[in-house]
This record gives C-alpha cells, sequence and structure tokens, in this order.
C-alpha cells in the first residue's frame, strides 16, 4: 500500500456525505509527468444507503415538479457550471487534455445540457404527464380511447463512465435523467475521476439540484447492481469486455433493469469514389481524419480507426495525411504550441502499443513511430505520449485485427477499396459502430453507402463542400442526434432529444374514456367534455383559460358572392372555385366549391372578439384538414376549444386551440389546431 497522505484526495459523495479514500485506494498521476497527484477510491459504497437517499429525497421532489420546472433547473445549472468551467479545465491538463480538448468534454458538457434544457421547454408539456404520439380511437362511437404518456422510473440512474470524457460523459447523462425526473448515481472511471468530482462540487455549491438528486462514486462499485431493479437504468460507456461482464449481472437481468451500453466501435471514414486529389471534398476528409486521430489523443469513442479510400487514391491519402500528421506537435497540453497532448496513463499508452503490435500483423505503419518522436516541455519525460499512428493495410478483405481491435488512442490505418458496394461490405466488418463518416458530394453514393450499410452504424456522416463550412464534424455526438450504435458499440443510445430523456422514463398505454384521458394528460380531446358556460375565451387572460373551454360561433351561409370576391382578392382563381364544368368533372368535388383558406378566414370571423385583449398573436395551424367540400349555399359553424396550455415565458404562453368546422349537416368541413400567444 503505498503511502497516499501528501496526495490530494478524492472524494465520493453518498447519501449526502463526503467520503474520503479507504484502503483500497488507488494512485493517479499525472498523464503529462507521470506525478503521483491524487489518491482515489472510497470502500464498497454502502448501497442501500445510496439507493434509498436517491429514491426517498431526489425522486420524490423532481417528480413534484414538471418537464418545465426541471429544465429551467438544467438550463440554471449549465450556466453555472459556465460560469466555473475554468477550475475544470485547469484539471483536465493532467489527464493528458489540451485546451482544445477541453472544448469537447468541458464545453460540449455544459452545451449539451443547455439543448436538453431547450428542448425539454419547447418540446414536452409544462406539466408531469408526456404525451407520446397521438391519442388512439379504439371504439366506434369515441367513448373508450388509448394514449401513450411516459412517466419518470421511480429508480436510479446509475452511470458507469469512461476515462476519456470526465465531465461530457457525465452531463449527457445527467440533463436527460434530470429532465425525466430521475436521481442519478455517477461513477467516472477513476483514472480521471478528480474532474468528475470537481464537477459534482459545483454541482452540489450551486444549490440548485433537490437533496438526493446527484451523488458520486470514486473507485469500485462495490455491490451496488445487486440492489438494483426493474426502476433503475445502468448506462455504461466503456470497454465491451467490462459491459458484458456487467450487463450479465444475475440481479439486473432477474429485474429486467434497463442497460444501455456504449463501448467499443472501430468507426470508419470513406473517401467517396467521386473525391479524388485536387478536389475539395479531398481536402475535407484528410482534414476531419487527422482531426480524429488527433483530438483527445484519439482517445475518443467516435474517433476514426479505418480510413477508407478508392484505391487508386490509397498512395495520395497517405502522403496528404502524412504531411499533415508531420505538422502535429506533441507535448504538454498546457502549451499553447501543443496540437496533441497524452493519453490518459502509461497503463492506457502500454495497451494502445499493445493493439498497435497486432494491427502490425495485417498493416504497414506508415507514419509515426513510437520509438522516436518528440515531444514539447519540459519534465514530460515520465508522460504517457505517444506520436500519431498511420497504418496501410493492402489486403483489408483479409484482414482480421483490423476490423476487430480499437487501438484507443492516435491510430488510424487506411485501405483501398475498389467500389461504393466493396467500401460499405469493408464498413461492416466492423459488426456495428457508433459512426461512419462518407466524403462525397454525389448523392447516389451516400443513397448507396446508406442502403448497404446503415442498419450498422448509430449515425451515418455526410460532408463535401455545400455542407464543409457548417458541418459539426464526425467525431461529434450532438445532443440533438441520437449516439450509440449496434452490435459491437454496445447496442445502446444515447442522446438524440428527447428520446434520450425517455430512455429514463417508462411509456404506458392508457385506455379509458376521453375524460379519463384528458384527466390524466392534462390536455383537451374531441370526446371530452366541453364547456360553454364561461366568457368569450379571447377576453380571458391566458391562466384563466381551462383545457376544454370553448366556443361556438355560426352559423354562416357562403355564397357564390363569397367565392367570386375572394378569388379575385386573393387572385386564387382555381377551376374548382370558378368553373362549374370542370369543378364537377373532378372526382372530388360536385361542383363550384369554396376555397378552404375562404373558410378558414371565415372562421376566424366568426371566433374572433375583435376588441384588444389577451390575444397577443396568432402564431400557427398544425395538422390542418379539408374534409367535406362546401358549396354556394351550405352554412358553416365552428366550435374553438381550449386544447392545450403551454406557458413559454413569465408574460405570456401559447394555448393550442382546437378549430373544428362543420357543414349544416353536421359534417366535419375542416378540423386544425390553432396556435396563439396569450398574455399571462
Ligand atoms: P473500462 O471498461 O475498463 O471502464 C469503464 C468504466 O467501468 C470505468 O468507470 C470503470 O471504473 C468501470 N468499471 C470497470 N470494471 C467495473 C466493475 N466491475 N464494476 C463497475 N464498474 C466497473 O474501460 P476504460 O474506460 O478503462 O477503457 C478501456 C477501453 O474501452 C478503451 O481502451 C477503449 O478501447 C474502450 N472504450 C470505448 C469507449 C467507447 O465509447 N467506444 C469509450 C471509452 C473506452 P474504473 O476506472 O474505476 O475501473
Amino acid at each position: 500500500m503505498p503511502d497516499t497522505s501528501a496526495l490530494t484526495a478524492v472524494h465520493s459523495f453518498a447519501a449526502g456525505r463526503w467520503i474520503p479514500p479507504g484502503s483500497g485506494a488507488r494512485v493517479i498521476h499525472s498523464a503529462v509527468t507521470g506525478e503521483p497527484l491524487y489518491s482515489a477510491g472510497s470502500d464498497a459504497p454502502d448501497a442501500a444507503a445510496m439507493l434509498g437517499w436517491a429514491t426517498d429525497k431526489g425522486g420524490p421532489a423532481l417528480r413534484a415538479m414538471t418537464f418545465h420546472d426541471r429544465a429551467r433547473m438544467v438550463k440554471a445549472l449549465a450556466l453555472w457550471l459556465k460560469e466555473h468551467r475554468q477550475v475544470l479545465c485547469n484539471l483536465s491538463f493532467d489527464t493528458g487534455a489540451t485546451q482544445k480538448d477541453h472544448l469537447i468534454d468541458v464545453d460540449g458538457g455544459i452545451g449539451t445540457m443547455l439543448v436538453f434544457a431547450s428542448k425539454g421547454r419547447r418540446e414536452m408539456p409544462a406539466g408531469q404527464v408526456y404525451i407520446d404520439g397521438a391519442a388512439e380511437q379504439i371504439s366506434r362511437t369515441g367513448t373508450f380511447m388509448g394514449q401513450h404518456i411516459a412517466m419518470p422510473l421511480q429508480g436510479v440512474a446509475v452511470q458507469i463512465n469512461a476515462f476519456n470524457f470526465p465531465v461530457w460523459g457525465m452531463l449527457e447523462k445527467l440533463a436527460p435523467a434530470l429532465i425525466a425526473g430521475v436521481p442519478s448515481i455517477v461513477k467516472p472511471a477513476t483514472a480521471t475521476s478528480y474532474v468528475t468530482e470537481a464537477c459534482v462540487r459545483l454541482i452540489l455549491q450551486s444549490g440548485l439540484l433537490p437533496e438526493g438528486t446527484v451523488q458520486l462514486i470514486t473507485g469500485g462499485t462495490g455491490n451496488l447492481l445487486d440492489h438494483l431493479g426493474g426502476q433503475d437504468v445502468v448506462s455504461f460507456t466503456g470497454s465491451a469486455e467490462t459491459a458484458l461482464k456487467l450487463r450479465s449481472n444475475p440481479r439486473l437481468l432477474a429485474g429486467a433493469t434497463r442497460f444501455t451500453a456504449e463501448q467499443d466501435s472501430l468507426n470508419a471514414s470513406v473517401l467517396g469514389t467521386d473525391a479524388g486529389p485536387g478536389t475539395q471534398e479531398f481536402d475535407l476528409f484528410v482534414k476531419e481524419v487527422h482531426r480524429e486521430m488527433t483530438v483527445k489523443a484519439g482517445q475518443k469513442c467516435t474517433a476514426i480507426r479505418r480510413v477508407m479510400v478508392p484505391e487508386r487514391h490509397v498512395d495520395a491519402v497517405i502522403s496528404a495525411l502524412s504531411g499533415r500528421l508531420a505538422e502535429t506537435t506533441v507535448g504538454d497540453p498546457r502549451l499553447d504550441t501543443t496540437d496533441m497532448g497524452a493519453l490518459v496513463s502509461q497503463e492506457k499508452k502500454n495497451d494502445v502499443l499493445e493493439k498497435c503490435t497486432q494491427l502490425s500483423k495485417e498493416a504497414e505503419r506508415v507514419f509515426g513511430d513510437p520509438d522516436s518522436f518528440s515531444v514539447m516541455g519540459e519534465n514530460t519525460r515520465n508522460g504517457a505520449f505517444l506520436p500519431p499512428m498511420l497504418f496501410h493495410c493492402a489486403a483489408p478483405d483479409d484482414a482480421v485485427h483490423l476490423h476487430n481491435t480499437e487501438a484507443f488512442g492516435p491510430v488510424a490505418t487506411v485501405m483501398g477499396y475498389r467500389d461504393t458496394d466493396h467500401a460499405a461490405r469493408l464498413l461492416n466488418r466492423g459488426k456495428g459502430s457508433l459512426v461512419a463518416s462518407v466524403f462525397t458530394g454525389d448523392p447516389e453514393v451516400a443513397r448507396e453507402i446508406t442502403l448497404a450499410s446503415a442498419s450498422f452504424h448509430g449515425r451515418l456522416y455526410f460532408n463535401n463542400r455545400t455542407s464543409m463550412t457548417e458541418a459539426t464534424g464526425h467525431g461529434a455526438p450532438l445532443p440533438h442526434m441520437i449516439h450509440g450504435g449496434p452490435g459491437r458499440a454496445g447496442g445502446g443510445e444515447e442522446l438524440g432529444g428527447v428520446r434520450g430523456v425517455l430512455h429514463y422514463m417508462q411509456r404506458t398505454a392508457i385506455q379509458g374514456s376521453p375524460d379519463i384521458i384528458s384527466g390524466i394528460t392534462g390536455q383537451w380531446m374531441p370526446g371530452t367534455t366541453q364547456d360553454r358556460s364561461k366568457p368569450h375565451p379571447f377576453t380571458r387572460s391566458f391562466g384563466d383559460l381551462v383545457p376544454g373551454d370553448t366556443l361556438t360561433a355560426g352559423p354562416r351561409r357562403i355564397t357564390t358572392d363569397d367565392i367570386e370576391t375572394f378569388a379575385h382578392f386573393t387572385g386564387d382563381t382555381f377551376y374548382a372555385h370558378m368553373d362549374e364544368e370542370a369543378a364537377a368533372a373532378n372526382p372530388f368535388f360536385p361542383g363550384r366549391v369554396a376555397h378552404g383558406y375562404l373558410l378558414l378566414s371565415f372562421a376566424a370571423g366568426m371566433f374572433v372578439q375583435p376588441d384588444p385583449g389577451p390575444v397577443l398573436a396568432n402564431t400557427g395551424l398544425d395538422n390542418l384538414r379539408f374534409m367535406t367540400p362546401v358549396i354556394p349555399g351550405d352554412v358553416i359553424t365552428v366550435t374553438l376549444t381550449v386544447k392545450a396550455k403551454t406557458p413559454r415565458t413569465e408574460d405570456y404562453g401559447e394555448v393550442r386551440w382546437h378549430v373544428k368546422l362543420t357543414n349544416g349537416e353536421d359534417a366535419t368541413v375542416a378540423e386544425y389546431d390553432l396556435l396563439t400567444m396569450n398574455a399571462v
């Protein structure tokens, strides 16, 4: 047992208490200098106490809030972390990460929280029940219906993270779990746990989260997983080997505990057949492969490991890439001149070297020599540095390691392909990846790759001269888009906007009468009781409106004169409105019919209350359908019902109105949702 008294202690935070490292603590060395800096790893956590604290305190407090409350909380937390980001950046240098790398980990994590916060407010209800899709009419007369909803799980989200993103790795899972309403227990990889610990301290110091919402385990998880059940989620990022071990836990299997894994991935990038030397796509491709090899010293789950190039361009690609790699300065990440920092530890460096030995059996190293390269900076002799290393495999069809071995460092292998079909087959040899990119200006190439290979990847990224200035990069998982992949990549899915929140929720089908369904969801739906007893809804403020409040206006008779006037005023003299004979020949119409837009305009004319009042603006129509044609002489009536309300600011909120137009025979002429902004 080494003497760790001089080292900074990395604590756990369990059931409301900070717990120092215990008997089995590990020493963490600087990736840059090799100096011992921290001791981390508390004794086995008291799983029952941690889970109890989360489920008795954190869960109920979060679930008492609405989606919007939680989204606002996540936004405030992100802004707090942004204010204090430098603390995290300063600590992160010793993980080997450069200033540019911090932009991905620290700023990327905060940015992800902000996107989730925004989506939570824009795409989720202001209540506690998430409505998933449209209501299903499952009875003939509409007295019995179905609706899918989603509710927060009542357990804990246990996140077990990899060493490479100590901040982003936590925040990208924390944000959706918080918005869902589920407390988290975070277990970072020990090697970089001191950065995560600092982030958790900041989170707790903010005072923004209810007690019991976030706990931290540094070191082993003890028997925590043996205490989990069907209301809990395990989200894992790391090696396939650990994922397999953890997901095979009998207790997790017996309790059908959700287990999401994001693990090894042999991501690839393809240079399209149309993108030879001299094209912008060729230059983009070379730049992207170089970036993916060197950012975070290649320790990125999405980094490009396999570089696929039309056979005739292999030499040109190797030469262009080697040129760029030769200009890459490896060194102390604190130096402004450094392009690529260190690997996280000597152990991981050795692991990469061992994987390179395996690759060497099938590929020739064409750039980078781990035994001879320069490292900038003082006191870096014992740092975990490697040069970027490029391999070339001449026979990728016969190779095995190439498609199965993830060297988690600045390592990539170039291979030639004969045609697009061959490229897709090589892509699929990775047995499932997080992302594959294709550099092409030819939609046919993109479509061919998509048809042959999309099912093998969580994300397909296409880039060319049109998108290059705004494209976000092969390696950047975006909070809006899903992150994860099939097969070797773990079979899991994270992020993807509201999809990511739903991973922490249970989808439930509810069935019953419209009033019952509406009572649960807080939304009016067709068939639910309508209240016509109150004053005109346009005279009442946002806060006074209740779903179900209804106004019926009309009837109004539609005349030929109305149709003629509208046609000439707007210029819409389409034959169906103007030519009796031609209209009658159309299978949809009995003869001349009123314009749909004329009916909408008359509907507004019937239901508005014209005086200045709480209705501020008409912001749009959704789901508009014209169902029955209206001929001259028909009468129309309009029914306006408050369907749902969404607060937007302290001053106003969005009202979604259901609008239905009927004719004299009570047939539905048109139906739509009208959106207005109303003062509170
Ligand atoms: P590991 O699988 O070793 O560790 C991942 C996480 O699991 C760490 O937090 C680790 O904690 C934890 N862990 C390990 N064993 C257990 C256990 N028995 N119970 C509970 N938690 C456990 O992966 P690494 O992060 O060390 O990376 C190893 C390899 O994984 C890389 O070289 C790379 O190939 C791959 N990887 C892939 C990623 C991807 O997304 N594609 C991302 C990162 C890594 P502790 O650190 O304390 O052991």
